[in-house]
């Protein structure tokens, strides 16, 4: 969910759902979609919850964030991949042995490389 504040004040956007996946081995893969502002948020004066700011992605997709598709992003400072130890399996499925045993592992295994980093 965007707001207006972040839309007339950011400059990096998320779409969809960013998550980070594990593989058996402990390699971690980050889905994201980041679209930026390239141009100054339109604000509406009799409206003042209107909002429309201009974005980009890659180098063919543009549109808008407005405040009826605001819910469908978030800001880059507010992605729940800010967080190191934020991992769902969404995607990533095939790539996971089945079984929780396994996963646990991954996890811990990911969690130590994690904590390990932040000392460095
Ligand atoms: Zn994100």
């Amino acid at each position: 969910m965007i707001t207006k504040a972040q839309a007339m004040f950011g400059h990096e956007f998320h779409s969809g759902d960013c998550h980070r996946a594990l593989g058996p081995r402990g390699g971690c893969t980050t889905y994201t979609v980041a679209w930026r502002a390239t141009g100054k948020c339109q604000t509406w004066m009799r409206d003042r919850r209107r909002f429309r700011v201009p974005i980009k992605h890659g180098m063919f997709d543009s549109g808008y964030i407005a405040d009826h598709s605001a819910r469908e992003f978030h800001s880059a400072e507010s992605c729940p991949l800010n967080d190191p130890l934020y991992i769902t399996f969404v995607d990533a499925p095939r790539n996971i042995v089945p079984g929780v045993d396994n996963a646990v592992k991954v996890i811990a295994a990911y969690e130590a490389k994690v904590r390990k980093e932040r000392k460095d």
